[in-house]
């Protein structure tokens, strides 16, 4: 019934380049997520139709949900322009779609001034000889149930009704590159993917401490980032693994337990500002909700963020845990998030974390450990592989210790 799908674009409010960029980008997402599929793109100023050629909607559609930019879409039937044929073919559509009594209205829009009857008559007309011939329909021009859209352009008539909503946003890459803390967790896929929705880029870096936590805690991320790399430029998303099993056990040693956490998050925040700085990502993002855990509350935040001069974004900050679960379901991260293995977060909790650390305290209390050096050490230490959707690394085929396995992977390529 439906030959094609109409792509309605986001955010147009934009402006001169910033426009052309948009359009740009999100074409090129559009050509990359559909480049599988035998179907043509073809591309409108400020909308685009994906004709079908018989390829099955969804698999359409779901590729469509993966564009950040796409701000709705509407399956469309593209008919001649001739009365006769849209009187017809507006009735089989409908047909196909009401079978029982249904509440109606039909809308017409004449982006073509110069065919020969108003928006009102078609609209009039066609209600009218839908209303004959199909007896489950009944006029309600205030709230129907059903809107049957009609669209007169100069190269045809279109017809659809209703309209789905995209991912909104913008597409991905227009607005620069940003690293994302990444754990094995609910929350930082989730905070990627919103990321990348409005716009960003996004390199990850992941603390792992291997072999103190476990191999496959590390291949979590792996496996996240597969699901994550269908909404990137490319299909693919840069990983960057920093060993910090070093750091990690002299924070054991040598920092009072309640101060754990605090320190270790300074750390990772100090390696992630100099990684970023390295590959050019302009901010960090992160996972963090306000709230949800000792290291999350206000104070918290605060003290750990004061290591770093970077702009930090935190697109779960005010959600409720269970929204971020809802949206991990859906980005289909989440029963890959609670495999149960611990991560450096999770290994050796402290019992009592402190829930309001200050500064001052964090600043004396490091000293104890050379961590300039270390986190030197974990810098240059930090190794990156490109991480696609269709990836077949599999670090524990290759040892306990992920830098080791890396190394072994890279062999077989
Ligand atoms: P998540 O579900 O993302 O793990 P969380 O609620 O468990 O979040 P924390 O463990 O306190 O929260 O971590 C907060 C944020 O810090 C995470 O969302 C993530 O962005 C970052 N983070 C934590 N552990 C790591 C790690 N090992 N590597 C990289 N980033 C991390
Ligand atoms: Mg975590």
């Amino acid at each position: 019934m439906y030959d094609r799908i109409l792509v309605r674009f986001g955010d147009l409010t934009l402006k001169g380049k910033n426009q052309s960029d948009f359009i740009r980008q999100l074409y090129k997402l559009l050509d990359e997520k559909l480049s599988d599929l035998p179907v043509e793109i073809e591309k409108k100023h400020d909308h685009a139709y994906v004709i079908l050629n018989n390829v099955n909607y969804e698999d359409v559609i779901e590729r469509l949900n993966l564009v950040a930019g796409i701000y709705s879409y509407s399956l469309v039937k593209k008919i001649a322009r001739d009365l006769e044929t849209l009187k017809r073919e507006a009735l089989s559509y409908v047909n196909e779609l009401i079978t029982k009594t249904t509440t109606f209205k039909v809308e017409t829009k004449r982006a073509d001034k110069t065919f020969n009857m108003t928006s009102m008559e078609v609209s009039k007309v066609i209600s009218a000889y839908l209303l004959k011939n199909n007896s489950h329909l009944k006029v309600d021009l205030h709230n129907p149930e059903f809107e049957l859209k009609i669209e007169i352009r100069s190269d045809g008539i279109y017809i659809f009704n209703g309209q789905i909503r995209g991912l909104g946003g913008y597409p991905t890459g227009i607005a620069g590159k940003g690293l994302l803390m990444l754990s094995g967790g609910i929350d930082s896929p989730v905070a990627g993917v919103l990321a990348m929705k409005q716009g960003i880029k996004i390199e990850c870096i992941h603390f792992e401490s291997t072999p103190l936590t476990s191999i496959e805690s590390a291949q979590k991320v792996i496996d996240l980032l597969k699901i994550m790399a269908k909404y990137a430029p490319g299909n693919k998303i840069l990983l960057h693994l920093v060993p910090f099993k070093e750091l990690h056990m002299a924070l054991l040693d040598k920092i009072p337990e309640s101060y754990n956490i605090t320190i270790m998050r300074r750390m990772m925040y100090r390696i992630a500002s100099k990684i970023a700085q390295k590959h050019d990502d302009l901010v960090l993002i992160n996972g963090e909700s306000v709230g949800q855990v000792a290291s999350q509350t206000l104070q918290s935040m605060a003290t750990i963020n004061e290591v770093t001069n970077m702009p930090v974004i935190r697109p779960l900050a005010t959600y409720d845990k269970v929204d971020i679960v809802a949206m991990s379901r859906k980005i289909q991260t989440f029963d890959i998030s609670i495999r149960p293995f611990e991560d450096c977060c999770t290994v050796y909790v402290p019992k009592a974390p402190a829930t309001a650390p200050k500064a001052y305290k964090a600043r004396a209390y490091e000293e104890a450990i050379p961590y300039q050096e270390l986190v030197d050490k974990a810098v240059l230490n930090t190794k990156s592989v490109y991480i696609s959707k269709d990836s077949d690394l599999n670090l524990s085929l290759y040892g306990l210790e992920v830098s080791e396995a890396l190394d072994e992977y890279n062999k077989t390529k």
